[in-house]
């Protein structure tokens, strides 16, 4: 019997991404050659004489062993080393994230691509003999500080397990539960997921049950070291008593003693248009003031798990109070005066948390006169209204629009990019000490990539552009199941998080070259060609197919190659041996299918046809919870999002010809 070699890898320290990072390496390396692997037992010092093949810790465990420079220990900038010396290969990092990282990035070196979480995700290199560790240092840092994920859509936990380790994977560093507790997400998926039997929609999650799926992802987070964000809104909602748990309507008051904290709007002070998440305070009111910045300082003095505590006020806008001694300052300065309160006080109790507050809104626009006094405070810049059909620096994605602060309770939200772009940099003189964007690519725009949009290559340049804007990395709002219709987009923030300097082309041939193997350039082209035949008039006018004679032509070439396109790659998927390619192929095939159901319904509004409609609606949803369940993990349910809103288009456009 052929003896194999036996890799033998040594983790120094106890922390459990380290750990993670070894264990990891054991599983992965026989499957790269024919080689075993061992994990020894964890060390608090490196011995004299190493035996090791692998060596993995934290940059002071290694300082005099003459490996060069080493990566300096810093809890949020990730940086990573890979050492060969002599017989050892050492693995390090900046902390013990990083240490993981560097084990990933070693299976990259011998050509490892994780083009998704999950079994279909990992594209190895074909089993070799013998495994060459590199021969030459391989020293990198993170290009932005923040590299977050942030839980939207309609998980299950082991949709955001999966995810978890995917980031780790791609070295992205953090992950935000939104809320008190995320169940607002949790029972969207356990719930109301069409692809959940009926019988779990009776019984919804209980809000124990919500923490305790928050505990499972938060101790996933701590194995891989990554920064555990939490909360959000809400704030607003618990200092008058109310739930701030989700965007929920409730039929209620805050008490008698504390309806005087609410903002004052067109002179009443009361809930938001019925939900507590989206009310706002009188936050010249002394006792409100204090009551809020209890609420927040308490939670964190009770929750030490949190490294990133996001303190945002309601999730509303012209909804800020009007009375005379508000209207002395403006919202964003009212809110700096309470994040340096908030911040303060969480300093003077010792924790390491910080605080994170939020340019959206109304609160889009800088503070005039105040000042962030506190440096344990972080900025995100969260512009929702944005186009994500162009890049944020792109200044021909345009309006006609004053980018001066707004009169009180008088927003109205910029559309195009070169107002939200030149917002953002009102905010530079400012010279904040830690700052990201808050960016919604990857929620339900992502499903129409492809359909007039290149939403992956839009990813890839505002993720190049961060630094110019004074953003120091990207928390992405996003389904957890984000991975139709294909893997670039979420592999483009990722990558271009890590490493902002790379070419967009050439990185986006490796991972689609991964995902889809041989059959890469037909599905590119098919993408490229829908790219075209869904954007209608000048590139900056944002038109896309719609229903109208003008369009007939178009609609029908739409119909037939997408119908084609799917027809083939529902070939190719069947003859494919790769579980990632039939993954990937499956999921271009449903991408397909929906470009030509959106052209068909659009047909048969122009003939009038709505019982053609109706027919195609009915089909769609019929076979939609198969579709779901076929790819679980990677697909939201919210994919079906712009089929049925054509089908709406299409049914209207018939009902209003015929009155
Ligand atoms: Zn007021
Ligand atoms: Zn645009």
């Amino acid at each position: 019997m052929a003896t194999r070699k036996t890799i033998t890898i040594q983790p120094l320290g106890f922390e459990p991404a380290v750990e993670h990072a070894a264990c990891e390496l054991a599983r992965y390396l026989p499957q790269l050659a024919d080689v075993r692997a061992r994990v020894m037992p964890a060390l608090g010092a490196l011995p004299n004489n190493v035996a090791a093949d692998i060596v993995l810790g934290v940059s002071p465990y290694l300082d005099g062993l003459g490996l060069g420079s080493l990566p300096r220990p810093h809890d949020m900038d990730d940086a990573l080393a890979i050492i060969p010396k002599r017989s050892t290969l050492y693995l390090t990092g900046s902390n013990g994230r990083s240490v993981l990282f560097a084990a990933y990035r070693l299976l990259e070196e011998f050509g490892a691509v994780f083009v998704r979480p999950g079994p279909h995700g990992d594209v190895l290199p074909r089993k070799k003999k013998n495994l060459a560790l590199p021969g030459r240092p391989i020293r990198e840092k993170a290009s932005y500080r923040h590299r977050g994920v942030c839980i939207e859509g309609a998980p299950r936990l082991d949709h955001v397990l999966d995810i978890l380790d995917w980031m780790a994977k791609k070295k992205m560093n953090a992950f935000q539960l939104q809320f008190r507790h995320s169940g607002e997400f949790w029972r969207r998926g356990y719930n109301d997921s069409p692809e959940v039997p009926p019988a779990a929609r009776t019984s919804r999650l209980t809000d124990d049950e919500c923490y305790e799926l928050d505990d499972r992802v938060i101790e996933r987070v701590k194995q891989l070291g990554l920064m555990l964000h939490r909360v959000g809104h809400g704030w607003t909602a618990f200092t008058v008593d109310l739930p701030g748990f989700d965007w929920g309507t409730y039929d209620l008051k805050p008490p008698k003693d504390k309806r005087s904290w609410l903002a004052q709007v067109k002179g009443k002070r009361q809930v938001w248009m019925g939900i507590p998440v989206d009310t706002e305070l009188c936050y010249s009111n002394p006792a409100a003031r204090e009551a809020l910045i209890n609420e927040v300082v308490t939670y964190a003095t009770r929750h030490p798990e949190v490294d990133l505590l996001h303190f945002w006020m309601s999730d509303a806008f012209n909804n800020k109070c009007e009375c005379a001694d508000c209207r002395r300052m403006t919202p964003t300065d009212w809110y700096v005066m309470l994040v340096n309160e908030v911040a303060g006080r969480i300093q003077e109790q010792g924790l390491r948390t910080r605080i994170v507050f939020l340019g959206y809104f109304d609160l889009l626009w800088p503070p005039e006169r105040e000042r962030l006094r506190v440096d344990s405070a972080t900025f995100m810049y969260a512009p929702i209204s944005r186009c994500h059909t162009h890049s944020l620096t792109d200044p021909k994605c345009d309006e006609d629009y004053d980018v001066s602060r707004p009169r009180l309770n008088q927003v109205r939200l910029p559309r195009g990019n070169r107002p939200n772009a030149d917002i953002a940099r009102g905010w530079l003189p400012l010279k904040l000490p830690d700052t990201f964007l808050f960016d919604y690519h990857l929620g339900s725009r992502a499903f129409r990539d492809g359909l007039g949009s290149d939403i992956g290559s839009v990813m890839a340049q505002d993720v190049k552009d961060l630094a110019s804007l004074g953003l120091n990395g990207l928390m992405s709002c996003q389904n957890i199941r984000c991975f139709y219709p294909f893997p670039y987009l979420p592999n483009a923030m990722a990558d271009m998080l890590w490493n902002s300097r790379q070419s967009i082309a050439a990185h986006r041939r490796k991972i689609m070259s991964a995902a889809f193997g041989k059959h890469v350039r037909e599905v590119e082209s098919f993408f490229a060609r829908t790219m075209r035949a869904f954007r209608v008039g000048p590139e900056y006018q944002h038109g896309t197919v719609s229903p109208t004679e003008a369009q007939r032509k178009r609609l029908t070439e739409i119909a037939a190659f997408a119908a084609a396109a799917q027809k083939r790659f529902t070939a190719l998927r069947k003859a494919e041996r790769s579980n990632v390619v039939r993954a990937s192929l499956g999921l271009a095939a449903l991408h397909a299918q929906h470009a030509a159901l959106i052209a068909r319904a659009y047909l048969a509004a122009l003939d009038g046809n709505k019982k053609a409609i109706t027919r195609m609606r009915a089909d769609y949803e019929a076979r939609f919870p198969k579709v779901l369940r076929e790819f679980a993990g990677l697909m939201d349910p919210g994919v079906g999002h712009w089929v049925r809103h054509a089908f709406n288009i299409a049914e209207r456009q018939v009902d209003a010809a015929a009155s």
